[in-house]
């Protein structure tokens, strides 16, 4: 059996890992063109938050993608290689000055081990003068980490890296069995796909060891502390394709988290980056049966669009992907 996953971000690597301890006699490979430090996982926090506006085909799916990536990460947490694979607990705070309902989180009040109201003292924390706020306690997966503990462990299951662009999923399609499109924002171009936008972000990543918590505010400000250093963060910008630094928002990120922890005038900056995540109002898991151009079938399974929560759901929508990779090895074994 040949599989060809595309892409090695988070979702293509977490796909990757996830068939071959389903198809362990398989030959999996992962065709793409940017690696690592290049991909938009890299630029990610990593924090275990589904937002509210992560939606798959319906509810009970959704929660379902939401609950095994969230044990499929504790569980590597709970293990001796929680810190070659970036996994870690972290709890924080998420404020707001303007309403309940954005520190709620339907997604995550049933399945964190803490998410409660936060009390008045506690809205005193850092400064903002903040009205409403959740405590909670989540999980986090550091891409710098994670990325290159996926790759080493692929490879040691026999997994094959094919560098380069694919330009066709049919032309490339045709020599695997089934070709796993986990191609991000790429797959705009690859599957024609115009319901997939860049949603463009920008963080600073300081060093600031004595930040133990997280803190979210309004406005997109957030504050994460990880392996490396801390996150802060960020701007939301729909269909924007600049990938350099912007300098303005630059300042305007710090700005809002000088404003809440002003212990972060101090930290040293590590760097500047930006990412365009990938967003589709519905995270698109789903078969697609294709034709090439000598009229033989092609099976694609897709599992693109995960916005700004692929870190976080990356192994839910990747278990859903290789569940239908075997339905779809199923059918075609009866025709
Ligand atoms: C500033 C910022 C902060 C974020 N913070 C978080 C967070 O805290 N928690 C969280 O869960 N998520 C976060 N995200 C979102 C997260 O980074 C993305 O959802 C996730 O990285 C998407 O992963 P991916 O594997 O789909 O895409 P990518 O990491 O972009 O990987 C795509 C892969 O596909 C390959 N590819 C694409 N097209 C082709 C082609 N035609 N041929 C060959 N290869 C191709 C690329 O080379 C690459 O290897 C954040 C994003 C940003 C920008």
């Amino acid at each position: 059996m040949q599989f060809g996953i595309i892409g090695a971000g988070v979702v293509g690597l977490n796909t990757a890992l996830q068939l071959q301890e389903e198809y362990p006699n398989a030959q999996v490979s992962i065709l793409a063109d940017q690696y690592v430090e290049n991909t938009t996982s890299y630029v990610a926090a990593g924090i275990f938050r589904p937002g509210n506006g992560f939606v798959g085909p319906t509810k009970e799916i959704t929660k379902k993608w939401v609950t095994d990536a969230y044990n499929y990460w504790d569980n590597i947490r709970k293990s001796s290689d929680a810190p070659l694979a970036g996994v870690t607990q972290l709890s924080g705070y998420i404020f707001s000055t303007k309403s309940a309902a954005m520190t709620r989180n339907a997604l995550l009040e049933d399945l964190l081990p803490v998410y409660r109201k936060a009390t008045e003292e506690e809205l005193d924390l850092c400064l903002g003068g903040w009205k409403y706020g959740s405590f909670f306690t989540t999980l986090l997966t550091e891409c710098r980490l994670y990325l290159p503990y996926a790759t080493q462990k692929f490879r040691a299951s026999g997994g094959k890296f094919v560098e380069g662009k694919v330009e066709s999923l049919t032309k490339t399609g045709g020599k695997y069995d089934v070709i796993i499109n986990c191609s991000g924002l790429g797959a705009r171009e690859l599957c024609k796909d115009d319901h997939l936008v860049p949603v463009r972000g920008q963080v600073v990543k300081v060093k600031a060891p004595w930040i133990k918590m997280a803190f979210y505010g309004d406005y997109d400000t957030y504050i994460i502390p990880g392996f490396e250093g801390v996150t802060l963060g960020g701007v939301r910008q729909y269909d924007s394709w600049n990938t350099s630094v912007c300098k303005y928002d630059g300042m305007a990120i710090r700005e809002r988290c000088f404003g809440m922890l002003p212990s972060l005038k101090k930290a040293e900056v590590l760097r500047e980056v930006v990412g365009l995540r990938p967003h589709r109002s519905t995270v698109r898991v789903e078969p697609e049966l294709l034709e090439d151009v000598s009229g033989r079938m092609v099976k694609v399974v897709h599992n693109y669009g995960h916005s700004g929560y692929g870190v976080t759901t990356a192994p839910g929508t990747s278990k859903y992907a290789v569940e239908l990779v075997k339905q779809v090895l199923s059918a075609s074994s009866k025709l």
